[in-house]
């Protein structure tokens, strides 16, 4: 399985070299790729790479309005996203059910409900692909089912809105939690659930502006927990066996 990391950058204003385009990946496998996530500054330009489908885990402007003048290939998204995105010049949107994966060019991927936004619920998404594993989620407060979701994954590729500051606050009328957990949190769930690897990526203000200085406190978190740890840039390539 190979990943590519053709964007990384969160929801923020900051743009640089290493952090330029919304997060969104490319997960190959023999020739085929999948894609996840496409947001707003990918708007008419979806097609630039091959991919035989694209999976959008929420419908925040960052994930999915790329899509707003329609997509190149079959577009996977849960179900209130999918409602969201259904007045979109998109030819085959289909809904992707939580417990439901599906198989696209061998390449397998099942939803998992995350916590991260009332309004735009969210998903993470476990891709396998031959004897490789991973859990891919760009935006989280917590997962809802941490065990099953991330249970043998090689590599889990999470959240790098904020490294270890609180981002995370309840919603006055409902009470749930939203916002972003930290690097460091994601962390700990990794070491407890046997996660030897985490790729950090949508990479908020204290990644992209903090530089190699920031990269160095992220792995000193990892370092601590004992789970290997990178800060991904725009156009990383990770092959995985
Ligand atoms: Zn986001
Ligand atoms: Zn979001």
């Amino acid at each position: 399985m190979k990943l590519t990391f053709l964007g990384t950058r969160g929801y923020i204003e900051t743009v640089t070299d290493a952090h330029r385009m919304h997060t969104t990946a490319l997960v190959s496998y023999r020739g085929r790729s999948v894609r996840i996530d496409c947001g707003e500054d990918w708007v008419g330009r979806c097609g630039e790479v091959r991919q035989q489908a694209i999976f959008i885990t929420h419908c925040h402007p960052d994930h999915a309005f790329g899509l707003k003048q329609g997509a190149p290939c079959p577009v996977y998204a849960p179900p209130e996203a999918a409602e969201e995105m259904a007045d979109w010049p998109i030819d085959d949107l289909r809904v992707i059910n939580c417990g439901e994966p599906v198989t696209v060019g061998g390449i397998s991927t099942e939803a998992f409900d995350v916590q991260h936004s009332t309004r735009c619920p969210a998903v993470g998404y476990r891709i396998s692909a031959g004897v490789v594993t991973v859990f891919y989620v760009p935006d989280v407060v917590y997962i809802k089912d941490r065990e099953a979701a991330l249970a043998g994954c090689q590599v889990y590729i999470g959240d790098g809105a904020t490294i270890d500051r609180n981002f995370v606050r309840r919603q006055k009328d409902t009470g749930e939690l939203i916002g972003h957990a930290p690097v460091r949190t994601q962390l700990t769930w990794c070491r407890k659930l046997d996660v030897p690897r985490m790729i950090v990526t949508h990479c908020g203000s204290q990644i992209v502006k903090g530089g190699e200085e920031a990269v160095r406190r992220v792995e000193e978190y990892g370092a601590e927990r004992g789970v290997e740890v990178e800060v991904a840039t725009d156009g990383l390539e990770v092959v995985l066996r």
